[in-house]
């Protein structure tokens, strides 16, 4: 067997298009996936993976739990990681696939659920991940962090709804775009990118595409990160995202 050369990390990595960059990574040459996920017991599909013999090494991880992002990168202190992609988001109370947009609409804000848990979850621990996973990624090849935001994050081309997830996102972005100008000198590469409107638990069957379309687009994608566009907001079909 070939000696690994790439190993990429993806948290959320159990279901929806965290599962899908996993399954495409781990069938990658001399790659392995580092596959976080809150609860690797009924992480059915992640186990038939690794079963099947593709190189995928579990690990639980809850993105609240900072402790826990420390305690694992502590245990990887000595592997370089290529690709560290914080994926795992969540929406809010409710998903947009059992409620059709109708929460976060204005005038039925649900602070706590809507704007404060998203902002833990999309945005903090995002740079709670960056942080102690900064050195691994430093000592790899490729040394890209990835951030998955989403087109509800454009500034620019705000749509009136989805105010808490929207919010959170757009400061995603701002943090990646501060990471890339704080880490360039370590030669560390910083995209965020929208992964497509897909078809996933959150998103749901009236979603555009399928989770397969936007994880290979942001794959695809992330192989042509490099340092001087380190900092752009990209999307999963190369087009490159107003702020
Ligand atoms: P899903 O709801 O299908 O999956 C979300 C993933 O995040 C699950 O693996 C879930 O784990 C994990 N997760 C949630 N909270 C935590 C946590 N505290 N710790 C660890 N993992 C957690 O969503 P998608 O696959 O659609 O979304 C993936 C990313 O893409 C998100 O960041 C989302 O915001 C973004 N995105 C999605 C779009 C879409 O249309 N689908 C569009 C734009 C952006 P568990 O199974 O344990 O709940």
């Amino acid at each position: 067997m070939a000696a690994i050369q790439t190993q990429v990390l993806i948290t959320g990595a159990n279901r929806g298009l965290g599962l899908e960059m996993a399954q495409l990574y781990a069938a990658q040459p001399n790659t392995n996936v580092i596959a976080c996920c809150r609860t690797p017991d009924t992480a059915d599909a992640l186990t038939a993976l690794k079963d099947a013999g593709a190189p995928v090494t579990l690990e639980a991880l809850d993105v609240l739990d900072h402790n826990a992002i420390k305690a694992l990168a502590e245990r990887y202190s000595e592997t370089p990681i290529d690709i560290v992609i914080s994926n795992a988001g969540i929406f809010g109370k409710t998903q947009p696939a059992t409620t059709g947009f109708q929460d976060q609409q204005f005038g039925r804000s649900d602070f706590e659920a809507d704007w404060i848990m998203p902002y833990r979850v999309n945005v903090i621990a995002a740079m709670a991940l960056a942080e102690a996973f900064a050195s691994h990624i430093e000592a790899s090849q490729q040394k890209k962090l990835v951030l998955i935001s989403s087109m509800v994050a454009s500034i620019t081309n705000a749509m009136g709804h989805m105010f808490g997830y929207a919010a959170s996102k757009a400061a995603l972005n701002m943090t990646a775009r501060n990471l890339a100008v704080a880490l360039k000198p370590r030669g560390i590469i910083v995209n965020p990118i929208h992964p497509g409107y897909a078809r996933t638990d959150m998103s749901g069957p009236q979603a555009a595409i399928e989770p397969i379309e936007g994880a290979e687009g942001v794959v695809a994608q992330i192989k042509e990160m490099t340092l001087e566009g380190s900092g752009a907001f990209l999307s999963y079909d190369g087009r490159e995202m107003a702020w």
